[in-house]
């Protein structure tokens, strides 16, 4: 066991399909994975933060071939959209893996021929139903009205040899698992769903598929006229992306350690096949698999041209990186479905951003610049209102790490924001601006700044992984001259960090109002 597994922390979003256009779906799950990681690291993990593209299968070859090109050129050029949105939304991976790389087709293969020469995969004749759009074979009994069960478009009769990985001999090992592990699937609705679905006998999984009906894929190592089925392929990245298999590697740090975040349209995928596959080559199930909800646009199903309004880049391009990030995780509880509108997103910004932060913010800093030159005053004699606002940070700081540890990231926000209140309460009860009049009460007022000041550099420190950019500012701003994410929040998050007689910044406001009557409809 590596010596620092106890503080190892991997987390995987899905691999995006390269052929999608970005949107706010895509956002949520990665900018969810970036504020763990950030998180983590914060409270002195070590992370390895995992993203990527799945790049094969029938939509590729399909798009590729429409534009007249082959589909590695089509795939080089569609991944820069995520690799670029990825970048403005200052998403923190350590790596992203895309399924075309030699370092992942070489394991892939590795792993199959492993499977092959221990009679996991077999090959059999398959006579069934196909769904091109999902690449997907249905049984007869499958099927909905004689159409495929998910998107319930018509199927297509299929008779043709394939292999098969013996999935069905895992059946009362995976129930048995997730039973025992009851933070294996969360949230626990999803893990009901899963044991309902494992009622029913769970068959073998094809594998494969002839190179006459898709050339695009990674080719089976023992039967070269077939290539392999994408699930199989993408869903073996998580292993790949951190040098499973290979000499020197993070996987024996980080393997089982892992959280991995999915939209709740994959979840049979990542807590049947996935779990199953890893148990058939030797290895532990990951520690989580958390499904988040989805997103109506302003009380509607998302749709193509709804999409252009909330695309990920108008967005930050109107709100800015740190309000749609604050928005996103703020608005809806993780594994719950939501509704994003421009209003809900305006009144956000506006209350609880630029008035209830940005103006505690900008209050201290102006009267330590206005009352002490800019310098930070020293506290003394503390009383009990001053105590009080010290308990409230000391609270918040420990609930908010079971918070993050659950994923509950609206309710760590609204802890934070507890913090962002009894920082505004204390200084209308302790009025500093009346302490300023007379020159005896002098210290009385440098203790109620300090106080103040010492709430906002908590309150940066924790909503760091949040809102990036944002706290850097205000770390930089509070005259914290310490690389913000080099600090330890059992370390740096105690009271009294804050180093009086340093310099702070003239306050610049964090958070633009907006007016809510131009408000974007994308129009
Ligand atoms: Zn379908």
């Amino acid at each position: 066991m590596h010596p620092n597994f106890e503080k190892s922390f991997y987390i995987t979003t899905p691999i995006y399909y390269v052929n999608d256009v970005p949107h706010i779906g895509h956002a949520y799950t990665t900018i969810a994975a970036d504020i763990l990681n950030r998180h983590k690291r914060l409270e002195g993990y070590q992370v390895f933060f995992l993203t990527g593209t799945d790049e094969h299968g029938q939509k590729v070859e399909k798009a590729a071939q429409e534009r007249g090109i082959d589909p590695k050129t089509h795939c080089d050029e569609m991944v820069v959209r995520f690799e670029s949105l990825w970048k403005r939304l200052n998403i923190s991976n350590n790596d992203f893996i895309r399924t075309t790389e030699s370092r992942h087709k070489k394991v892939v293969q590795k792993i199959l021929q492993d499977l092959y020469d221990r009679g996991e995969i077999y090959q059999a004749n398959y006579d069934g139903w196909y769904c091109i759009p999902c690449e997907r074979f249905w049984t007869e009994k499958d099927l909905l009205e004689g159409n495929c069960p998910d998107c319930l478009r018509s199927v297509t009769e299929i008779s043709e040899k394939n292999y098969f990985f013996r999935m069905s001999q895992y059946q009362s090992w995976l129930i048995e698992y997730i039973e025992k592990n009851d933070r294996f699937i969360l949230p626990p609705s999803r893990r009901n769903e899963i044991l309902g679905f494992l009622r029913s006998p769970l068959e073998d999984l094809c594998i494969s598929r002839p190179k006459k009906r898709l050339k695009w894929g990674i080719e089976i190592p023992f039967d070269t006229e077939y290539v392999t089925y994408v699930w199989f392929d993408a869903l073996i990245n998580y292993v790949t992306g951190i040098g499973y298999g290979s000499e020197e590697n993070p996987f024996s740090q980080f393997w089982p350690q892992v959280t991995h975040l999915i939209g709740k349209d994959i979840l049979t995928t990542h807590t049947v096949y996935w779990p199953t596959m890893l148990k058939a080559i030797g290895l532990t199930p990951p520690k989580m698999v958390f499904a988040h909800g989805w997103w109506t646009i302003e009380g509607k199903k998302m749709s193509k041209s709804l999409q252009n309004v909330v695309e990920p880049n108008r967005l930050i391009d109107a709100y800015g990186v740190d309000a749609v990030r604050y928005f996103l995780m703020r608005e809806v509880s993780f594994g719950m479905d939501g509704d994003f509108s421009h209003t809900a997103m305006v009144h956000r910004i506006n209350s609880d951003l630029a008035n209830d932060l940005g103006n505690l913010f900008s209050r201290a800093l102006s009267m330590v610049v206005k009352y002490f030159d800019g310098l930070i005053p020293p506290p003394s004699d503390l009383q009990e209102v001053d105590r009080g606002l010290q308990e409230v940070s000391e609270k918040v700081l420990l609930q908010v790490s079971k918070q993050m540890d659950d994923l509950a990231f609206n309710r760590a926000l609204g802890s934070i924001w507890e913090i962002v209140g009894a920082g505004n309460k204390y200084i209308d009860e302790t009025a500093p601006w009346a302490l300023a009049k007379a020159e005896k009460d002098r210290p009385r007022l440098g203790t109620v700044l300090y106080q103040t000041l010492e709430s906002l550099r908590i309150i940066a420190l924790l909503l760091a992984a949040f809102m990036p950019s944002t706290c850097e500012k205000m770390w930089a701003q509070l005259g914290m001259g310490e690389n913000l994410w080099e600090q330890k929040l059992n370390v740096n998050g105690k009271w009294g960090g804050l180093k009086p007689g340093r310099k702070v910044a003239k306050p610049m406001p964090l958070f633009p109002r907006l007016d809510p009557t131009k408000i974007s409809r994308g129009a």
